[in-house]
């Protein structure tokens, strides 16, 4: 259903943005605008849109299409923050089959900002937003860092 997929693409997002980033800070922003409605389509409906955006390493401009793609790897030290290179592909599979999408924006050196979009179409947005609250579990193990 919509909220399982919803929190699972957001887990991935959120979870990245936490793995890829060693200082500043990760912020998640959820609203949403209206679709204009065709004269001949349904009801008016609403585009949800999740942002989770990062200080972190970001991503090289030739590499923002790549990694939605299965088992890509871009940052160098990826095999070091662990993960299978596979969350990406699935959170965008996930998004499109619901009509919506995974885009990123990145700098850098200076961050990214992922945006899971999902179109509603008559849920009122409020309604969507009453998710459980996510729970995030940081772990932190200095005796592995080399
Ligand atoms: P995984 O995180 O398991 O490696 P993903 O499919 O979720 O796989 O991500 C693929 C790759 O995209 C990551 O290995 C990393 O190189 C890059 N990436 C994803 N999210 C971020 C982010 N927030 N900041 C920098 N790089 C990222």
């Amino acid at each position: 259903n919509t909220p399982s997929r919803l929190r699972q693409v957001a887990m991935n997002l959120i979870g990245n943005a936490v793995k890829f980033t060693d200082s500043g800070e990760v912020a998640v922003h959820i609203g949403g605008r209206p679709i204009i409605a065709s004269p001949h389509g349904p009801a008016p409906a609403w585009m949800l849109e999740l942002s989770v955006r990062d200080t972190g390493l970001g991503i090289p401009e030739g590499e923002r299409d790549r990694i939605f793609e299965p088992f890509v790897q871009v940052t160098l030290d990826a095999p070091r923050r662990e993960g299978t290179g596979l969350g990406l592909a699935i959170s965008r599979s996930i998004a499109r089959a619901m009509g919506g999408d995974v885009t990123v924006r990145s700098e850098l050196g200076r961050g990214s900002t992922f945006t899971l979009s999902l179109p509603l179409s008559i849920e009122p947005f409020e309604h969507v937003v009453e998710l459980p609250p996510l729970r995030v579990l940081l772990v932190d193990d200095p005796a592995r860092a080399r």
